[in-house]
């Protein structure tokens, strides 16, 4: 059985856990289909002469952490995989059938190893509109901007796009996904809301309801709902904020002006007005009560703040309103300060475990005067600032960790607002190569003494741009030290038929993202170059090659 330190797998095989990890044991038999696998109740009474996997959830761990212990004690090997919660056990198992173990003519060869992993950032988390997450790519409705937009695809396409994402997110390493949008009525309302966090808890990811404090719709974004705010404000008109200038926001970092068209979306609500904040603690309540999901975003809206005579004497000498002059701000610290409190410990009511995070919005965190309003803020919250591009080119110079340290906020997590549709030209970030960034953000994160970074996740990872990007933001989330070139070898390479290969397509992507315009027959030449390379390789490589062909094409077709 034993051959130079490695045990091979094949025939018959027990597991022990798979009742309380059914994901952890379907991804095995899913990857090792060969074996037969007999569930063994009492792993004690399995055959000395039987190989066993052991399945164990560990308290003690961190969530998420994971170790792999393979032994050839007796006549068989046993393979025991045991993890912190919520994901530990299935990132063990994805650890074992990705990158421990290999499958062969002869079966499952696994060397006797001891792995053990702990994720450095602790919360990796995607951030989504629902409109714009486009992961089924089959059906029709796809948008890629904007915050107060219709559904249009049709209902059943939320859990099919985000069904999709989980299955990703389990497999690298991604721990949450926080989604805008979570309830509307023409996607399934509560019954497909509930049916999403049951299948993303089953799989170790953690589904995070966007909400936002009297604005973007309340808890229920859209639909004939007690918990929504348009449905609120219709029948109590005198709880509307009166807002200190029309609704929206601008980016410089962005090359075309955005557009916020006035509907039932942008409705807000005053946050002086306890019966306000109530309803919103209510909401929340229901919300974690009704789909039990694995935490909630909570912001205070970005798209304006309320002027009435209340919230100006509230705010009073904390807060400038100044600070909102020339759009440089269209969010208040002080509104949050004052209400977030209230609606952690409603979010809270879910369990002590859920993650709740606090939207700080962007480019502010060198800032001491933004902060100085946010000492109250409870302790268990995550802290999240959010950088627009010009403002991270900075604070990766500046920021420090002392800075992080003397923050009023702890834990904190960065927020990238960029390496997505909401910076860049007229083709936005959102389908660029954004791996190298997520690397970056990963490590000065994890320097710096920041917990954790969130990331915009709407593509398909057809997109090898952005499925290469997902890649690295898992992998180097988990762990800052791994080096560019271990990704490029170990997670790059086997998926483009080679290193060399791998070179030339990250070269390629990188000049078409850099070059707005290219001359056609630079263009013609990539495509060309990317056709043939499809031809020699196999598998998924082909349709990797295959996309970045097309891309070239796309552009060489418009001419530029
Ligand atoms: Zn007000």
């Amino acid at each position: 059985m034993s051959q130079h330190g490695h045990a091979t797998l094949s025939g018959r095989i027990a597991i022990y856990g798979g009742d309380a990890h059914p994901h952890a044991a379907r991804r095995l038999a899913e990857e090792w289909p060969d074996l037969e696998w007999q569930s063994a109740p009492d792993p004690a009474l399995v055959p000395e002469t039987m190989p066993l996997v052991e399945l164990l959830e560990r308290a003690d761990m961190p969530e998420g952490a994971l170790r792999i212990d393979v032994q050839l004690a007796g006549g068989a090997p046993i393979i025991r995989v045991a993890g912190g919660p919520y994901s530990g056990v299935i990132y063990g198992v994805e650890e074992l059938v990705q990158r421990v173990a290999s499958v062969g003519p002869a079966g499952v060869s696994v060397p006797v190893v001891a792995v053990e992993r702990t994720p450095k950032l602790a919360y990796r988390t995607f951030w989504t509109w629902d409109h714009s997450t486009n992961w089924e790519l089959s059906q029709v409705g796809h948008q890629e901007i904007g915050v107060f937009n219709p559904y249009g695809k049709p209902p059943g396409g939320f859990l099919k796009d985000y069904k999709r994402m989980v299955d990703f997110c389990s497999r690298h390493q991604i721990a949450a996904i926080v989604i805008y949008g979570f309830f509307r009525d023409s996607h399934g309302g509560v019954e497909a809301a509930k049916e999403l966090t049951r299948y993303a808890r089953e799989r170790g990811v953690r589904i995070l309801p966007g909400v936002a404090i009297g604005a973007y719709g309340g808890v229920y974004w859209e639909g004939d709902h007690r918990y929504n705010l348009a449905t609120y404000l219709r029948d109590n008109p005198e709880m509307a904020a009166d807002m200190e200038r029309g609704v929206g926001f601008q980016l410089a970092d962005l090359s075309f002006p955005l557009n916020f068209p006035q509907s039932d979306y942008t409705r807000t609500a005053c946050p002086s007005e306890p019966a306000n904040i109530q309803w919103m603690a209510d909401a929340l309540e229901w919300l974690v009560e009704t789909v039990e999901p694995g935490g909630v975003n909570i912001e205070g809206g970005d798209y304006g703040v309320c002027g009435c005579p209340r919230c100006v004497t509230r705010r009073g000498e904390r807060e400038a309103a100044s600070r909102r002059d020339n759009d440089a701000e269209f969010w208040s610290h002080a509104d949050m300060a004052d209400n977030f409190p209230k609606l952690f410990d409603a979010a809270r009511s879910g369990g002590d475990d859920l993650w709740v995070y606090c939207e700080l919005q962007w480019d502010n965190l060198l800032d001491p005067a933004a902060h100085a309003p946010l000492e109250a803020l409870p302790k268990g919250g995550i802290y999240q600032h959010t950088f627009n591009r010009a403002y991270w080119e900075r604070a990766k110079d500046e920021l420090t960790a002392q800075h992080v340290h003397d923050l009023p906020t702890q834990a904190n997590v960065i927020r990238s607002q960029f390496a997505c549709q909401w910076n860049g030209d007229e083709r936005t970030e959102r389908y660029a190569f954004n791996a190298p960034v997520f690397a970056d953000l990963a490590k000065t994160s994890a320097d710096v003494g920041m917990q954790g970074l969130t990331v915009w996740g709407e593509p398909s990872p057809y997109h090898v741009s952005a499925e290469l990007s997902y890649l690295a933001f898992g992998r180097f989330g988990f762990d800052p030290t791994l080096s560019w070139a271990e990704f490029m070898r170990g997670d790059v390479a086997p998926r483009l038929g080679g290193e060399a290969e791998a070179e030339v397509f990250v070269a390629r992507m990188t000049e078409l993202d850099a070059n707005q315009v290219l001359p056609v027959e630079r263009l013609r030449a990539i495509r060309d170059d990317a056709l043939d390379a499809a031809r020699g390789v196999t598998g998924e490589a082909i349709r990797r090659w295959s996309w970045l062909a097309d891309r070239a094409n796309q552009r060489l077709y418009m001419g530029q």
